[in-house]
Parts: C-alpha cells; sequence; structure tokens
C-alpha cells in the first residue's frame, strides 16, 4: 500500500517542475508521470507546492539554560511539523565530569525516544575541549553525531572556549569528519559592557542587545575564520545576525576558507526595537546574539539569495514569559536568553523571503532543506525529493493565509515571537518517511514517531556552492 501525490509542483533547490510523486516503505518510489498501480491512496495536490521536508540544524530542547531555567521538551516538536520541518538537530551539553559521547546517548534515551514528533540528529555542545574531548571525536563522526559546538562567548562558564580550544578542535575535527561549529562573540568586550551598564543602572532588556554589539560578534567571526584558516579545516558559523559579520563570512569564503554559515529567521524580520517595548515585553526578545538594527536585514536576505549564507535555523530556545523570561525584570543579566521559531522558519521565509521577492523560491528550499541536509550529513536521504530518499514530503498551499497569534502556537510557552504577523502559505500535509503525521494543520500523527538519525561525516554530501 503505497501513496501516491498527484498534480503537484515540486519545488527542490535546483528544479521547479510538475509531476506525480510515488511513495513505498517509507522512501520516494519514483517521480514521474501514470505512476502506481491503483492501489495506492491518492493526494491530489493541485495548485500545491510540493517540498521536501525541512530541516531544522539548530534547536534547543529539553535543557537547562545558562540561567539555571528549562527550555521546552520533545513533545513540542510537533510545532517543526506544522512548519513543515521533518528533522531537528539538538544540541545536547555535555555533562560535568561525564564523557561527551555518554552524555549524549543519556541525552538520547531519556529526551528523544519515544517523545519526538520529528527525525532528530544531535549536536556536540562541549563544555571547554581538552585532551580528553578531542579523543572522542572519531567516536562522536562514529557515532553519527559529525559536528561539535563551541561558544566563544562567556569567559569564566563550563563551556567558554578560548582561541587555543578552538584551534585545537578545528585541527582535529579536521582528521575525522567532524564539523566545528562556533557562537562567535568576543566574550571580553560583553562583560566590560554589560558590567557597565548594570553598574550604572541600566537594567532593561534594551541594555542585553547594547552589551552585545554588533562589532563584538564581527570580531570574533573573523578571529573564527582566520583559526580555520590556520587549521586549513572547515568551520561553521552558527547565528550570524549582522552584515558586518556576513560579510567577513563572504571574505572569508573569497579567501578559500571553507567557512559555512546560518542566519535565524528572527534578525531577518525583527530588529532590536523590540527589545525597547515597555513593561518588559522586550525580555520576550532577548537573545544572542540580540536582534539588530533593521538595516542589516536586507544584506541578510541578499547574502541568502546569493549563496553566502547557506543555512537558515530557527535557534529555537523557547522558555515561558510568565515565570521564566520575567526573573529576569529588573535585571537584564537574568533574562533566559532565546526565541522560539520552531513553527515558523518557513512562513516567515515564504512570506517575508519569496512573495517580497527577496528569495527565489529554489533557494528557499536550499536554505531551508537541501543545504543543511548536505552540511549536516542528510543528504540525500533527506533534503530533496529524489527517488530513494526518505518520503518526508509536504503539500505545501501557498493559497492559505492567517495571523500568528500566540493561541495558535504549538510551541508549548506562552507567547508567540511573531505575534501578529500575517503567515501566508502552510504546509497543509505533511508526511514523516511516508506517513501522513500533519493534516491543516492538526497533528495526526504520534509523539515518539520521531528517530534519531545518525548522520554522514561533514564532507561526504557537501558540495560547495559556486564562489
Ligand atoms: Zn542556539
Amino acid at each position: 500500500m503505497g501513496i501516491l501525490i498527484r498534480n503537484g509542483v515540486l519545488v527542490t533547490a535546483g528544479d521547479t517542475y510538475r509531476a506525480d510523486i510515488l511513495v513505498e516503505a517509507g522512501h520516494i518510489k519514483a517521480i514521474g508521470a501514470n505512476l502506481g498501480d491503483g492501489s495506492e491512496t491518492v493526494y491530489d495536490a493541485a495548485g500545491k507546492y510540493i517540498f521536501p521536508g525541512g530541516i531544522d540544524g539548530h534547536v534547543h530542547l529539553a535543557q537547562i539554560s545558562s540561567r539555571g531555567t528549562a527550555l521546552t521538551d520533545f513533545s513540542t516538536t510537533v510545532a517543526a511539523l506544522a512548519g513543515g520541518t521533518t528533522t531537528v538537530i539538538a544540541y545536547a551539553t555535555q555533562k560535568e565530569s561525564t564523557g561527551i559521547l555518554d552524555s549524549l546517548e543519556q541525552f538520547r534515551e531519556e529526551q528523544i525516544e519515544g517523545k519526538s514528533a520529528v527525525d532528530v540528529g544531535m549536536h556536540a555542545y562541549l563544555r571547554s575541549p581538552n585532551e580528553n574531548s578531542l579523543a572522542e571525536f572519531p567516536a562522536l563522526a562514529e557515532a553519527g553525531i559529525p559536528t561539535v559546538k563551541l561558544f566563544m562567548a562567556a569567559k569564566g562558564s563550563a563551556v567558554h572556549c578560548d582561541d587555543r580550544a578552538i584551534f585545537t578542535a578545528l585541527r582535529k575535527a579536521k582528521e575525522c569528519g567532524m564539523l566545528v561549529m562556533v557562537h562567535a562573540e568576543n566574550s571580553d568586550l560583553l562583560s566590560v559592557l554589560q558590567q557597565e551598564f548594570v553598574d550604572s543602572g541600566r537594567t532593561e532588556p534594551l541594555w542585553h542587545g547594547r552589551a552585545h554589539p554588533e562589532v563584538a560578534e564581527e570580531e570574533a567571526t573573523v578571529r573564527a575564520i582566520l583559526l580555520a584558516k590556520a587549521a586549513a579545516a572547515p568551520l561553521f558559523v552558527v547565528h550570524v545576525s549582522c552584515a558586518d559579520a556576513m560579510r567577513r563570512v563572504r571574505e572569508g569564503r573569497q579567501s578559500g576558507v571553507r567557512v559555512l554559515a546560518e542566519t535565524c529567521p528572527h534578525y531577518l524580520v525583527l530588529d532590536a526595537s523590540r527589545l525597547a517595548l515597555p513593561d518588559f515585553e522586550g525580555g520576550k526578545y532577548v537573545c544572542s546574539p540580540p536582534l539588530r538594527d533593521a538595516a542589516n536585514q536586507e544584506p541578510l536576505w541578499r547574502a541568502l539569495q546569493e549563496s553566502w549564507i547557506g543555512v537558515v535555523g530557527s535557534d529555537h530556545c523557547a522558555f515561558n514569559f510568565h515565570g521564566v523570561k520575567d526573573l529576569g525584570k529588573g535585571y537584564f543579566p537574568k533574562i533566559s536568553n532565546g526565541v522560539p521559531g520552531m513553527q515558523d522558519r518557513l512562513h516567515i521565509l515564504y512570506t517575508y523571503g519569496v512573495l517580497a521577492g527577496k528569495l527565489s523560491l529554489n533557494r528557499m528550499v536550499d536554505v531551508w532543506t537541501t543545504t543543511p541536509a548536505k552540511v549536516f550529513g542528510l543528504y540525500p536521504q533527506k533534503g530533496s525529493l529524489a527517488v530513494g530518499a526518505d518520503a518526508d514530503i509536504v503539500i505545501f498551499d501557498p493559497e492559505y493565509s492567517d495571523i500568528i497569534t500566540a493561541a495558535s502556537s504549538l510551541e508549548g510557552i506562552d507567547y508567540a515571537l511573531y505575534e501578529g504577523f500575517v503567515r501566508k502559505g502552510r504546509a497543509e500535509k505533511v508526511f514523516l518517511r511516508g506517513e501522513l503525521v500533519m493534516d491543516q494543520g492538526k497533528f495526526v500523527g504520534h509523539l515518539g514517531q520521531g528517530r534519531f538519525i545518525r548522520r554522514a561525516p561533514f564532507g561526504s554530501a557537501y558540495d560547495a556552492p559556486a564562489l
């Protein structure tokens, strides 16, 4: 018993064409005309686009934040499905006095298995690397976890990495098919400014933004790129938020460094004025790097269209406003950092990118799923509409339109980041490995249907876009 999706317009990173898709046993069996033997369940997709399921390479779930507050768990990945995302890659933190792989195995068993609505990969989030952690890199790659995140900010904390740590990690990673990802902000600069603001009583959310200036991100981005150059290793810069950092990535790529970058939907459509909203409303928008001046948005959109930035991840990190975010009222260093975004990554890209003429439909699919699949070792199993690939498929209705509200959020928190935004288009039907799991905005699957996905070592599927 297969599935036949007829009359849709297939959109991939490279092509737009009309064809039918035959699905059998969880995989795409054929693409073309006159498919099937009549025994299939038929879905008519006339007037609809067909996308490969989305890949969100940057989510934080089931973790305890650096402020000691709890994030939402994997049951909320239903929100990702509502936005057409069928795979997420979640950060899993190395535990104190536990090996990386043991920490991650434990996280998988306790938090992912039996709970997730989408397929899940893991990024290792390291405590400052030492000889022991570097020695685990080959085993991580072997276990299907070929990515490690290093944190350049927060000096003095367990996760902070100095240049020595980053350089040695880059060198080791290159040897065994691992990819180093960095959160690039200059820690010293941030801490000086934060102290000054706190000492002078400037403690509203607005000052969180001012304590993370663009130049701090730009400086750390340059430094990471040059360390990657010195190590002759690839580098992935997560959540590029501003034009100056993006230009440094572009320069790095032009000079031959294999630097790949991600930006996030909130940097494309929200700006720093949100942080200044009265009555601590600004607290809802506190994340790091912070929202920037609106002038950064056009260059980031252009960088996506022109392939300087290849990936859009949500950096979903959801906290309730009441009872969690508001613990930082009157003292911004206590605000839990992070914003939700798993549900609306596609809607923001489509409504404010494609329909606004800033992003082609093919580029949207590319940054939303295909390049993430290639960079993170999921291609061609995921991220493409191709014979043999997992049947992670979205039937997208471009005619649908509504308004984003907290009431329509499935993210499991008490506010919507994009409250009041028009949302055009909808992932009307979403298939995960051939099963219909989301139908007209309703979850029709079950929690636990998502599997842990072992990913291939870095470089095995990645083909660098032309520079
Ligand atoms: Zn993040």
